[in-house]
């Protein structure tokens, strides 16, 4: 990325970040990630190298030792960390970090803030988030995983599927029904959030053999009569589900951003390899069949930033914008995607190499429509929320 993205106000802050998050970045070539890629290996350097330079507590409250910046703020940082080598990668080891405490920071007591939130930010602690599960999938409120009362403490068992960092992590989210969905007046009732050790004992992690983003785990997670206590409990028992969705249009505009990164890398990469390669006598940037698609992929990019710094603008000034957020997640993704497939064939025969980067990209934007949500449930949500048409899931 040259510049700051069009459709964000400049100012002298956000020129820094911009500055210092790329050089940063630019510490961590093509040939590091290959190679954590290649051994699926956390990108331990990279995750400290942000923690050093306290990146890591940008969107965190200043009394906790963060910065207290926005949204805004926070994507700007995680498109430049998507538009370097790391990619995907490098954004999902420190991804977490800026949404995953959020409930924390909003609903947590203060012992708790002030317990939890400074390891995460100097990077001591790393935090796994378990929500999804094998046999509920998007459906979330039907979760299985149970927390039992016993006194002044919650047994839990059950089990979470592709929880990311729980190699790594030392700290687990993790959401859990406490009160049969049955016995709820809402489905989404009845569901608890725990913030506790990711205690190995108690904790059984496997490792998911995955098609692409390999320097960061996913993973099966089998938790059996894992004991927490009262102060692991975040909120009150029963609404854990609505304090996780105060962080989610935040992660979704973070992922968007992260993802045109990804795709703004693809097209500059295709359009200086056009502009260099000769077959039949010229480059074969001279075709309208290379420039056209690598043309419409960066109008894609740019009008999916825009819906970015749209919703992110809209989400720190306290409005509401789930359709925005929902939307710019949504863009974003399919442009990437794009951008990356039309990037891989410009680059023919190599693009199938990984010496040229191109296929670790495609397979880790691929993720992008997904993940956290998929596109499917997102065109649901617009269809109901913003169009007025019947809930259909
Ligand atoms: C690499 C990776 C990392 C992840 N990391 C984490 C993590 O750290 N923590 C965590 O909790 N989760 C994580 N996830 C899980 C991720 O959020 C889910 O995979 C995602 O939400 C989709 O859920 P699912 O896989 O169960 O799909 P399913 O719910 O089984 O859905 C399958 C397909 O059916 C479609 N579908 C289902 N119902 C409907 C409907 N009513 N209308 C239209 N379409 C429908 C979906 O859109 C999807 O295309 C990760 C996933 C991956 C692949």
């Amino acid at each position: 990325m040259k510049n700051l993205p069009a459709g964000l106000e400049p100012n002298e802050r956000r020129q820094q970040i911009f500055e210092a998050v790329g050089a940063l970045c630019a510490r961590f070539d093509d040939a590091y990630w290959r190679e954590r890629e290649r051994t699926h290996s956390f990108p331990t350097e990279f995750h400290q190298a942000f923690a050093d330079g306290g990146w890591l507590g940008i969107t965190m409250p200043r009394e906790l030792g963060g910065s207290g910046l926005g949204v805004s703020d926070a994507a700007l940082m995680m498109q430049i960390v998507g538009n370097s080598a790391g990619a995907i990668s490098a954004c999902s080891s420190i991804h977490i970090n800026l949404f995953g405490p959020h409930a924390i920071v909003k609903h947590g007591s203060t012992e708790q803030k002030l317990k939890f939130i400074p390891p995460l930010i100097d990077g001591k602690h790393k935090v796994a988030f378990g929500v999804t599960e094998p046999d509920a999938g998007l459906d979330t409120s039907s979760i299985s995983t149970t927390g039992r009362r016993v006194g002044d403490r919650y047994v839990i068992s059950g089990q979470k599927m592709w929880t990311t960092t729980a190699q790594e992590a030392n700290k687990i989210l993790l959401l859990v029904r406490t009160t049969p969905k049955d016995q709820c007046v809402k489905p989404i009732d009845g569901l608890t959030l725990f913030y506790c050790d990711l205690d190995r004992r108690r904790i059984e992690v496997k490792a998911i053999d995955k098609m692409g983003r390999n320097a960061v785990d996913s993973n099966m997670v089998f938790i059996d009569n894992l004991e927490v206590d009262l102060e692991s409990r975040i909120g009150n028992e029963g609404d854990g589900f609505r304090l996780l969705l105060d962080s989610l249009n935040p992660e979704r505009i973070l992922i968007a951003s992260e993802t045109i990164g990804v795709g703004k890398r693809a097209v500059d990469l295709a359009a200086k390899y056009a502009s260099e390669r000769e077959v039949f006598g010229r480059k074969i940037g001279a075709n309208q069949s290379i420039q056209h698609p690598l043309a419409e992929s960066w109008m894609a990019l740019e009008a999916a930033d825009l819906m970015v710094w749209h919703a992110a603008r809209s989400y720190d000034d306290g409005r509401n914008c789930g359709a925005e957020a929902n939307a710019a997640k949504y863009l974003a993704a399919e442009a990437a995607f794009e951008a990356c497939d039309r990037a891989l064939r410009t680059h023919g025969g190599v693009g199938y190499a990984k010496e040229y980067n191109i296929e670790r990209y495609l397979r880790e934007v691929m993720l992008m429509r997904i993940a956290p949500i998929s596109r499917e449930m997102i065109l649901c949500y617009v269809a109901e929320k913003v169009l007025g048409l019947p809930r259909s899931y």
